[in-house]
């Protein structure tokens, strides 16, 4: 099966601060399927290290103030044209990113409150059908 995943998941440096999140759980489901890596934000030419990001009432700012709603945006629609070009019906996504959070994010007050919400791309994901969990919860998947 092909997998879309957050790529900071697979160890990539391409969070906000430069590191990742890589998770051995995910990663052990290379033995068998084939893991696509996105990175939204770094498909948006964010830069890295970058200033990190939250969600208010559907928009996205930067911790300094700046509205990069369009850029995240942006960088949704390439994941969801490489999930298309690759055929990947399912999705691993870090779970609370403005980005790739699904079913809860962090609040928009950056003091580590979550809140019911989804990133912007695993909302496009989501609208476009494909099954979305978070690392924590790849046993939902069933494979
Ligand atoms: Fe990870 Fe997604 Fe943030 Fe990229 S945009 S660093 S893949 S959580």
């Amino acid at each position: 099966m092909n997998i879309l995943v957050s790529a900071c998941l697979l160890g990539e440096n391409c969070k906000y601060n430069g590191g990742n999140n890589k998770n051995d759980d995910v990663l052990a489901l290379q033995k068998e399927h084939r893991l696509v890596p996105i990175c939204p934000e770094c498909f948006a030419a964010l830069p890295i290290p970058r200033v990190p990001s939250e969600i208010i009432d559907g928009k996205v700012f930067s911790k300094d103030g700046r509205d990069l709603t369009e850029e995240f945006k942006d960088g949704a629609s390439k994941a969801l044209y490489v999930a298309e070009e690759t055929a990947c019906q399912v999705a691993i996504l870090k779970e609370r990113s403005p980005s790739c959070g699904f079913g809860k994010i962090y609040d928009g007050t950056f003091s580590g409150k979550v809140v019911d919400g989804n990133g912007i791309t695993a909302q496009l994901l989501y609208d476009n059908g494909i099954k979305i969990v978070g690392e924590s919860q790849i046993s939902k998947l069933g494979i």
